[in-house]
């Protein structure tokens, strides 16, 4: 049973510049996955809320409210949201490690980076962006970008306002209405975003938000034939629900999706440096990180000494509730996702894999109520165990060994995903070869994570169509135009009569 306590946030929907309950006035409730209290209540949206917010933002697209303005208006309003995050940061702060459960400092760096990404995109938007072509007298030819419309955008949990922004900024910059859905486990700061919105005056319907079901409000927004354009961040399973749902409008699809990254670690890295790096990479946020190195691959001649030092470290690691400044690793996110990860512990030691540390949930210094689960780690795993195939999205590694160059990549790249991986190593050529042969969008040698808002984000395979963030990230919300223009405006004289 959740305990509910008297200060609960009670959300809204933004539908067309006006605050709402869904239509039914049902709603759900969001709980702080540090010890299972109600925060806040999210309404609980239906189809028909989901078309109201289709209809705003299709009236905002055409009437030409954001759509018509120009890029520097556009730019200016982007940048007030991005001084305005910055000015409720602590705030901001508070309120996602309250609902995702991550660390202060997690969750800091993570307001900070949405600042950031608006500030990019206001950027961005003003620069050039078209080209001309030097074709046969007397046209001449151009290619201009435009808004695509209508944009669905759908994101998890992870990352409640990052991944929100991720979509967001360049979708408005571009000049696009949007068509908002945060997941319904974290809608608290993605509803602080839209508050922000309304107070730098954003003009009405083109930012709009509905909360609720993915299979209810996140189909609508997918298969309705007023959106052009679904863009959508979580699991591999419910990107191809999109696909599927977005055929029949023949609208375009950016899919950012799971992943089971590897990380390769060979014997001449500098081993602390690994070591350490390995770490962070699993199970920095908890390891529910789309980009988590979830499976490591060790030399073999340092295998052992590399599983001992991991285990040690990781035995080490700090857990507890996010609001505290000594823990290190928090919650997972919720009842579910945990029965998800316990599970897959399970499944692992079935499978016959070994448990080199954790494997449990975590009951002890007051946190029984709360969704925690020690750092784990597996051994004696094989290739086609389904704790090395598939993603789990928690505090859970595999380490494997391999022989030689081409072992390692062969395992690395022997899974349906392709998002990111690293290599250790301090020969350059031999690290830059390896990461040349993976099959993933994100890469790193000699460290694990770093991503910036200039660089594409997004994986091959089964880990997602189309890339977020840089240049490319404004690319997929645009619509490319030839124009061809006749310089001499006389008749074709293609036939006599
Ligand atoms: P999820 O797929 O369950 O849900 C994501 C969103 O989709 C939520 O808003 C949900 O309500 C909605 N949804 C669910 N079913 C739907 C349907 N049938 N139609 C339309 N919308 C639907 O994912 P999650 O559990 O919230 O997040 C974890 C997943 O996200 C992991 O797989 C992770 O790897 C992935 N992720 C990927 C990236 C990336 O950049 N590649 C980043 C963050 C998270």
């Amino acid at each position: 049973m959740v305990e509910v306590k008297a200060k609960v946030i009670n959300l809204k929907m933004y539908i067309d510049g006006e605050w709402k309950d869904a239509e039914n006035q049902e709603t759900r409730p969001v709980i702080n996955p540090a010890n299972s209290e109600v925060i806040a209540t999210a309404p609980e949206g239906t189809v028909e809320d989901a078309r109201a917010a289709i209809y705003a933002a299709r009236k905002a697209f055409e009437n030409g409210v954001w759509s018509g303005l120009s890029a520097q208006e556009r730019a200016s309003y982007l940048l007030k949201v991005a001084d305005k995050i910055d000015e409720y940061a602590e705030e901001l702060t508070e309120l996602e490690t309250l609902d995702n459960g991550k660390p202060l400092r997690e969750a800091g760096g993570d307001i900070a980076d949405a600042a950031a990404c608006f500030r990019y995109y206001a950027g961005l938007i003003t620069k050039p962006d078209g080209q001309t072509y030097h074709v046969a007298d007397p046209m001449q030819a151009m290619v201009v970008r435009e808004p695509i419309g209508v944009c669905g955008l759908i994101v998890p949990w992870n990352y409640p306002l990052l991944m929100s922004v991720w979509k967001i900024a360049p979708a408005l910059a571009a000049g696009n209405t949007i068509v908002f859905k945060p997941s319904e486990v974290t809608p608290i700061t993605p509803k602080k975003l839209f508050e922000i919105f309304e107070e730098v005056g954003l003009p009405k319907g083109a930012a709009n938000m509905v909360m609720g079901a993915g299979p209810v409000v996140g189909n609508e927004i997918a298969s309705h034939p007023e959106v052009d354009m679904v863009s959508f961040t979580g699991g591999t399973k419910t990107g191809k629900h999109i696909m599927k749902a977005a055929a029949d409008t023949m609208k375009k699809v950016s899919l950012e999706l799971g992943g089971k990254s590897p990380n390769i670690i060979f014997a001449d890295a500098d081993f602390e440096t690994a070591v350490d790096y390995a770490l962070f990479g699993i199970y920095c946020g908890t390891g529910q990180v789309c980009s988590a190195g979830s499976r490591i691959l060790v030399e073999e001649s340092i295998y052992d000494q590399f599983v001992a030092r991991f285990v040690e470290r990781a035995k080490q690691i700090k857990v507890g509730p996010g609001n505290d400044p000594a823990t290190e690793m928090g919650p997972l996110v919720s009842a579910q996702h945990l029965e998800k990860v316990l599970h897959y512990i399970e499944l692992g030691k079935q499978e016959g894999a070994t448990v080199a540390c954790g494997g449990n949930r975590i009951k002890s210094n007051n946190l029984e109520n709360g969704f925690f689960v020690e750092p784990t780690v597996f051994i004696d795993v094989k290739q086609d165990m389904r704790i090395v195939q598939e993603e789990i999205f928690g505090p859970v590694v595999v380490i494997q060994k391999f022989k030689d160059e081409a072992e390692a990549v062969k395992l690395a790249n022997g899974t349906v995903y392709g998002l990111a991986g690293a290599v250790f190593s301090n020969d350059g050529a031999k690290a830059l070869r390896v990461i040349k042969k993976l099959r993933a969008g994100i890469t790193w040698i000699n460290s694990y994570h770093p991503t910036y808002n200039e660089a594409p984000w997004g994986g091959y395979k089964q880990s997602g169509i189309g890339r977020s963030l840089g240049t490319f990230g404004l690319e997929e919300f645009q619509e490319i135009k030839q124009i061809n223009i006749n310089l001499q405006v006389e008749p074709v004289g293609w036939f006599e009569n």
